[in-house]
């Protein structure tokens, strides 16, 4: 989890956003959104401000230059939560199709975080 990553989007001022549901994979992508955001790819936003329509945080995510979106399984809460707000993520992440499966245990794997994370910063390094 320490090592660097660098996003294709440079230095642009990037928002992530994570569905931080309920289950394995949500929990899995609001863990990877603070990862993300630890390693500088960008800054976690709020998913459920956005919702909300809360002012100061629509106002944040206008301030980006891109958005990426982290949802736990296919049912992409937060890309249609962003969508509804009209904004349109640059990158979208589904965790579950990293080969995990949804589940209600909400206990993260180490190993399986890990593998994930992996992925997703080979996917982020290669665009
Ligand atoms: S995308 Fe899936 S895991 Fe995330 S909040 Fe929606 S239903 Fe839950």
């Amino acid at each position: 989890m320490a090592e660097e990553v660098k996003c294709a989007c440079g230095r642009a001022n990037v928002g992530i956003f994570a569905c931080s549901g309920s289950s394995n994979v949500g929990q899995i992508a609001n863990k990877i959104a603070i990862e993300l955001t630890k390693q500088k790819v960008g800054k976690m936003m709020c998913t459920v401000g956005i919702g909300g329509r809360i002012n100061g945080l629509l106002k944040s995510a206008e301030g980006t230059e891109r958005l990426i979106a982290i949802d736990g399984c296919p049912l992409n809460c937060t890309q249609e939560t962003l969508k509804l707000a009209g904004f349109s993520p640059d990158r979208h992440i589904v965790i579950s199709e990293f080969g995990i499966k949804k589940n209600k245990e909400l206990e993260l794997k180490a190993e399986e975080l890990e593998e994930v994370m992996k992925k997703i910063k080979k996917l982020l390094q290669g665009t």
